[in-house]
């Protein structure tokens, strides 16, 4: 797990939001986000089924895996997963409230 000095030190303001048709679970986001937001793990069925064509071909071709945001409330919006992502799958959110 990597660590950035410059990750704002309040959680629960950003969330990241990932591409479902650009995510090839390269797992780069996983590697530099100091708060272990993500998790990589298998699409279901109704979860591929909202993918494009495009996307389901890009999911077919990685195993049907993809990163999830699974502990988002954790982010502290630094930003490292969005510049880290080589396919551009990743961005902040504002929170609602
Ligand atoms: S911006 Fe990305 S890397 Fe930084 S804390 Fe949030 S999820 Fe983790």
């Amino acid at each position: 797990m990597a660590t950035d000095a410059n990750c704002r030190p309040e959680a629960g303001q950003w969330y990241p939001v990932i591409d479902r048709n650009r995510c090839e679970a390269k797992a780069d986001c996983l590697e530099v986000c100091p708060y272990d937001v993500f998790e990589i793990r298998r699409l279901t069925a109704a979860e591929k089924a909202e993918l494009s064509l495009r996307g389901r071909l890009k999911a077919w071709a990685h195993g049907g895996r993809q990163a999830f945001a699974v502990r988002a409330d954790a982010c502290h919006a630094c930003g490292l997963c969005v510049k880290a992502c080589p396919e551009k799958a990743i961005g902040l959110r504002k929170a609602a409230g």
